[in-house]
């Protein structure tokens, strides 16, 4: 069968919509389209009991209880939810966060909203391969801390965090746990309780459900902690105001229901495919360096440095995949990725980095296209110079 071009691979930044996900959603637009606040009619019913059965498939995948899920517009208001509701409703305790330099902007953003507001907090800097330790937390922890903020999995290099032990750590220091977990959730085993998470962040998108749909997940203990940011119909226990996305919620359990059965069979495939092309494109041109853990990684992520090629050259040459600019080190330190930054890499060099990310749909035909594309277009640019901008193209 003809590939279909360009080949995704960007299952990272997001995932198509699963059609068993899309038969679950579809009547839920017209003939079954009630408001779940609605309590007088048979409607209101109908979309109430979906969004129950939501929640507690989502707890169930979560490893918490129902009433601990918050059902949100994604994770970047899963997030900002977490980190401004937390910090500014225990700012009387204190006014510190930790955090890591590489998490989402949807935490880093929030956590730089709060320095304008008078809060101190620190960005710690992950190891080589993107893990922020056990150790480095503990020692950022003061007498002022009340949040810690550590995503459990990197979105652009796959490095899968220690969060257990992030999370013991907190515990015993009475300290909330909030962990973004829209990369790990469906793809590798994630249970609220046993990471002693206090608060989880979680997204549809990333995993064959819909765009717009997400959660916050609130450990009892935290709910008293946690201010809302919006304010309105009381929907959500007052904690997410707002009329519930009922099609969103249904797909996003049918999806999270399917991601978790299947979990293991589908990373071992994914993971194949993905060492498969590491090893390709290793053997197949000199000069590339992996970014992030060789071994804690998501089994779908691969991010790569190409020594010695133009990123946007590469990236034209590559048209016909449909991969991310891990950092488009081309020209200045501003269009870097602040997680290869963090990392170490040198932002204006003569190098680009690629993220390759696979997912449920991704076949060994695709992955095979792609990486002869890669070691074709790599060669072809270094023998004809690095900054060669202007020439045609390959086919
Ligand atoms: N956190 C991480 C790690 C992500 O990868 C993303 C998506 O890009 C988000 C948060 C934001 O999620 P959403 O697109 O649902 O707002």
């Amino acid at each position: 069968m003809a590939l279909k071009l360009p080949v995704y691979l960007d299952y990272n930044a997001t995932t198509p919509v699963d059609p068993r996900v899309l038969e679950v959603m579809l009547p839920l637009f017209s003939r079954d389209f009630g408001n779940a606040s609605s309590r007088t009619h048979r409607y209101g019913w109908k979309a109430e009991a979906v969004v129950k059965d939501a929640r507690e498939a989502l707890a169930e995948a979560l490893g918490g209880r129902p009433d601990e899920i918050f059902f949100t517009s994604g994770a970047t208001e899963s997030d900002n939810m977490a980190v401004l509701g937390v910090a500014r409703r225990c700012r009387p305790k204190g006014n510190h966060i930790v955090t890591s330099a590489i998490e989402h902007h949807a935490v880093l953003d929030a956590a730089r909203q709060l320095e304008t507001e008078g809060f101190d907090v620190t960005y710690l800097p992950p190891d080589s391969h993107g893990q922020t330790s056990v150790e480095s937390v503990a020692e950022a922890l003061t007498e002022r801390t009340v949040l810690v903020s550590v995503m459990a999995a990197n979105n652009e290099i796959g490095t899968i965090n220690p969060v257990k032990g992030i999370g013991a750590l907190c515990r015993g220091r009475d300290i909330l746990f909030h962990t973004d977990a829209v990369q790990a959730f469906g793809k590798i085993p994630l249970h609220a309780e046993e990471i002693n998470a206090d608060l989880i962040s979680i997204t549809a998108h990333k995993l064959y459900g819909p765009k717009g749909a997400g959660a916050l997940w609130v450990k009892s203990r935290a709910r008293s902690r946690l201010s809302p940011l919006l304010f309105g119909g009381g929907q959500e226990r007052g904690v997410r105001p707002g009329t519930l996305n009922v099609p969103g919620i249904a797909g996003f359990a049918s999806a999270a229901r399917i991601a978790v059965s299947f979990m293991n069979e589908e990373s071992r495939r994914i993971r194949e495919l993905r060492d498969w092309l590491e090893r390709q494109i290793f053997s197949g041109v000199p000069g590339v360096r992996l970014n992030g853990h060789p071994v804690e990684r998501l089994p779908g992520t691969l991010n790569l440095t190409f020594e010695a090629v133009d990123g946007e050259s590469l990236l034209m040459e590559l048209r016909d995949l449909a991969v991310s600019a891990g950092a488009a080190c081309t020209s200045a330190a501003a269009d870097a990725s602040h997680v290869l930054l963090a990392l170490g890499a040198p932002p204006a060099s003569a190098s680009a980095s690629l993220r390759f990310s696979l997912g449920r749909f991704t076949t060994r035909e695709e992955i095979k296209f792609a990486a002869h594309k890669v070691v074709t277009a790599v060669r072809y640019l270094r023998e004809t110079g690095p900054r060669n901008l202007t020439r045609t193209p390959l086919g």
